[in-house]
């Protein structure tokens, strides 16, 4: 057993370069392993070992690993059925779910078995899987969410269903020229996906436009029918999502838009070979792509059908499924749980009730009955900005029916403050419509009355949501809005991300690590312990090592190991606040250079992200980060000590890259304004110290690492709020020389000698109101970093602290968050 540099113990630790918790191989099983694939790639495939390519064998292995799936999946779904289990259906227009092999393989204890196999065949599995393309179902946070709770659930053993769409194209791929973001589409279908069943028997008509017409029913009574103007095919795909050790498989089940004639045979005979597939092209576009350009009525149209879209597929779907098993819908709120993961999915209030009324003969109030006991809903922002609304008018020309039903909902809704007094002011905010200004149906509205729960994200999000944008609906149904604090899958983000941390964890935890979160707390023993905090070292210093050579291949920029990495990976947002941190950095630039000679802690500060295409500011920002760093890259006075990098394409395997290689994770959004974040999370968990606001999840990470173990600086929301209504805007003058000299290199042009006006934007949002606290912050932010630097000169202290945030945040496992969702929202046992 080869003895480690730092390692001064007799036991333990091999120096293996990739380790997966190591269980002993079983020869037999590699041998069969080995012909599956074989068989795979010559009969699935079509090709023989002499002629594969990578791709040939990165779906060889996928489909052979795919069988084993299936026999479980199969067991997991006849002991649901049979046993008549309650299902959760997760309803979401994102999931961001990245590679799944990796995961698919870990889940399945075969990652050493598969290994083998393919060494046997000259294919190098690691190489494989870096062919797999991201499955980028999804723009952020918000589907990377949906994804780890995935994943839990089937872990969990909790019986469910994942709904979404399956876009052709994902989130745009970034392209960085000159320092500015260029979007190009992603492909990740054009070669096929070995995961998925297309399943062309399961497929439900979704309507469109047309009207709604009053009919008398068999009974006399009058109900209305919906004539669509257009029916659209939704066809299913089913992933299965394997949960650890592979106890159970869940499926997600994506739809794809399919026209229900293919071609208008009559319009191509005569010769209109084009127009014949117009209206197939543009019922096809639903799925087309994921997050259409809002920025015209046809790109917000076109949301507008996806949400619906998706969501009448799936609910047709589980009702069909609910009457297979149970019989009558009046049992649904039994069996089965609806999540809306946001608003997108909210139309479901309308298109159940619809659903149930309509199509199966409920009368209203038990068709309202039932769907407040089956849905609930996530809400995930405060920003006004962000909070969905739809025109009268489109809604009207979409779907009408459902428009209707709304009206109805709402008036139900609002009639007993009509009696005695009417408090119009209360009205006005109850009123699912919105008519301050246009008419707009508001969603969150129509969501939270049309629920069982309404969650928040983190404890602070789920305050503020009382006191802000649902405070009167709260005051009317107090009990509803209940906190769900996000998490994230440990199996991804610790375990498959991070190899050599993950072994470092079993060889002194033992194999419980693996299986229960809580086991981490064993660490906290060991923080002091030098020869573990020289073990623990060592494996961040591997991961580094591994990051530097990404970002020399990326780049070609070179940086070192020895350094503190700075990390900063999300999308660009404004109130995420890159901008905070790049005035740091210029800031600490101007600092370097005025006295070379002292000694700077080296530092290299890595960003990643990507902006919406439209988002100017955001894109400006982008731009800056490069021109800054350029600058500061090209600077032998620095050199050594600073370095910025931007890594272009930011997605979910290039953040499991970047995690297990952070030193220092900065969580410095505007208090307030970020939900939860779960990025912060994952850093924490690998080890890397927070500097933060008083945000989101931050608030929680704290009180579970303990504040000497985590930099918070900053206003506070209710500090940020208070500033906010005061009219008296911090001006200029009162800024520190400090931050006037960052924001002066920018303005002279420092950065930007070819256009000194290039940034004028950035630095005029600052002047006039400064809606982010950019300003406000920045002093505390700067005296929070150097406190970072005085920790990181005395390393056993740095990492004493690194080893007990891994230590104490394993209540961050989205296992605990997917617990609690069973017990208090859904009520469905788990494992
Ligand atoms: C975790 C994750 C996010 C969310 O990051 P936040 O820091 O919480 O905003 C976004 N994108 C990807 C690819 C992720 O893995």
């Amino acid at each position: 057993m080869a003895t480690l540099e730092f390692d001064d113990r007799s036991s333990s630790v091999v120096p293996k370069d990739i380790v997966t918790a190591a269980l002993p191989i079983d020869e037999s099983a590699v041998l069969v392993l080995r012909n599956a694939i074989l068989a795979k790639l010559t009969y699935a495939v079509g090709t023989t070992p002499a002629h594969a390519k990578d791709r040939d064998w990165f779906v060889a292995t996928a489909l052979a690993v795919r069988d084993r799936i299936v026999d479980r999946w199969a067991s997991s779904h006849g002991a649901d059925g049979q046993a008549g289990r309650k299902h959760v259906y997760y309803l979401s227009l994102e999931f961001l779910i990245g590679r799944l092999l990796s995961d698919t393989l870990h889940n399945l204890r075969l990652t050493e078995p598969v290994r083998e196999a393919l060494a046997g065949l000259g294919v190098d599995l690691d190489e494989l899987r870096s062919i797999e393309p991201d499955a980028a179902l999804g723009n952020g946070g918000l589907g990377r969410l949906a994804a780890c709770f995935m994943e839990s659930m089937a872990s969990l053993e909790v019986p469910a269903y994942g709904y979404g769409i399956r876009y052709e194209h994902g989130l745009f791929r970034q392209i960085i020229l000159d320092g500015r973001q260029y979007e190009q589409p992603e492909d990740w279908l054009c070669q096929g996906n070995p995961w998925e069943f297309e399943r062309s028997d399961v497929i439900h008509p979704v309507g469109f436009g047309g009207t709604s017409e009053e009919v008398q029913a068999p009974d006399g009574s009058r109900a209305f029918v919906w004539i669509p103007a257009e029916t659209v095919q939704a066809v299913a795909y089913d992933t299965p999502i394997v949960g650890w050790r592979g106890r159970h498989v869940n499926a997600l089940r994506l739809w794809s838009a399919r026209a229900t004639e293919c071609l208008l045979l009559d319009a191509f005979n005569m010769g209109d070979h084009v127009g014949a597939l117009a209206s197939r092209t543009r019922v096809e576009a639903i799925s087309r792509v994921l997050y259409p350009g809002d920025t015209t009525d046809a790109g917000r149209e076109l949301r507008l059908r996806q949400e619906f879209f998706f969501t009448s597929a799936s609910l047709q779907d589980l009702l069909a499924r609910h009457i297979r098993l149970h019989g009558d819908l009046a049992t649904l709120p039994d069996y089965a749980a609806l999540q809306l993961n946001d608003t997108h999915p909210a139309i479901a209030v309308a298109e159940l009730m619809r659903l149930l009324i309509d199509e199966h003969r409920f009368h209203w109030e038990d068709a309202w009955a039932i769907t407040t006991k089956t849905l609930n809903y996530t809400n995930h922002t405060l920003l006004p900005e962000a909070l969905e609304r739809w025109p009268v008018s489109l809604l009207e020309r979409v779907l009408p029916r459902h428009l209707q039903i709304i009206y109805q909902i709402n008036w139900l809704h609002l009639e007993p403050l009509t009696r005695g007094e009417i408090d119009v002011d209360l009205v006005k905010s109850l009123s699912v419509i919105d008519e301050s200004g246009g008419r707009y149906v508001r969603m969150g509205h129509l969501a939270f009355i049309g629920a069982n729960k309404v969650n928040g994200v983190s404890a602070l999000h789920t305050q503020l949501m009382r006191q802000t944008v649902f405070r009167d609906l709260h005051a009317v149904y107090p009990t509803r809005i209940v906190n769900k604090t996000n998490g994230i899958t440990f199996r991804r983000w610790l375990h498959q991300a991070n190899p050599r941390l993950s072994a470092l964890l079993v060889d002194e935890l033992g194999e419980e690590v693996l299986d229960q979160p809580d086991a981490l707390l064993g660490l906290e023993k060991l923080a002091d312990d030098q020869a573990f905090q020289n073990l623990f070292r060592k494996q961040r210093a591997a991961a580094k090592a591994d990051l530097a050579k990404v970002v020399a291949e990326l780049l070609g920029e070179t940086i070192s190991p020895d350094a503190l990495f700075d990390v900063q990976i999300k999308r660009i947002h404004e109130y995420k606040r890159q901008l905070l941190n790049i005035l740091e950095a210029i800031a600490l630039y101007s600092a370097i250079r005025a006295e070379p000679e002292r000694h700077w802690v080296p530092r290299v500060k890595i960003l990643a992200g990507k902006a919406a295409a439209s988002y100017h500011q955001a894109k400006l920002i982008i731009k800056l980060a490069n021109d800054v760093a350029k600058v500061i890259n090209s600077d032998p006075l620095v050199a050594g000590r600073l370095k910025v990098v931007f890594l272009p394409n930011y997605n979910v395997s290039l953040a499991e890259a970047i995690v297990p290689a952070a030193d220092l994770s900065e969580q410095i959004s505007t208090a307030g304004m970020e939900a939860s974040g779960t990025g912060n999370m994952k850093l924490a968990l690998n080890g890397a110290l927070t500097i933060g606001t008083l945000d989101g999840a931050n608030v929680e990470i704290r009180e579970c690492v303990g504040a000497e173990n985590i930099f918070i600086f900053g206003l506070t929301a209710q500090e940020v709020e208070a500033r906010r209504r005061s009219t008296a805007h911090q001006e200029p003058d009162a800024w520190s020389a400090r931050l006037r000299g960052a924001l002066e290199l920018i303005r002279v042009g420092t950065f930007s000698p070819d256009e000194p006006h290039r940034f004028d934007p950035l630095l005029h949002a600052l002047a006039v109101d400064d809606l982010f606290m950019v300003t406000a912050d920045f002093d505390a932010y700067w005296a929070a970093q150097r406190q970072v630097d005085d920790l990181w000169q005395s390393p056993s202290a740095w990492w004493r602290a690194s080893i007990l945030n891994t230590a104490r945040v394993a209540w961050f496992s989205s296992d605990r968050t997917i617990r609690e969702y069973a017990e208090e929202i859904w009520r469905v046992p788990v494992q």
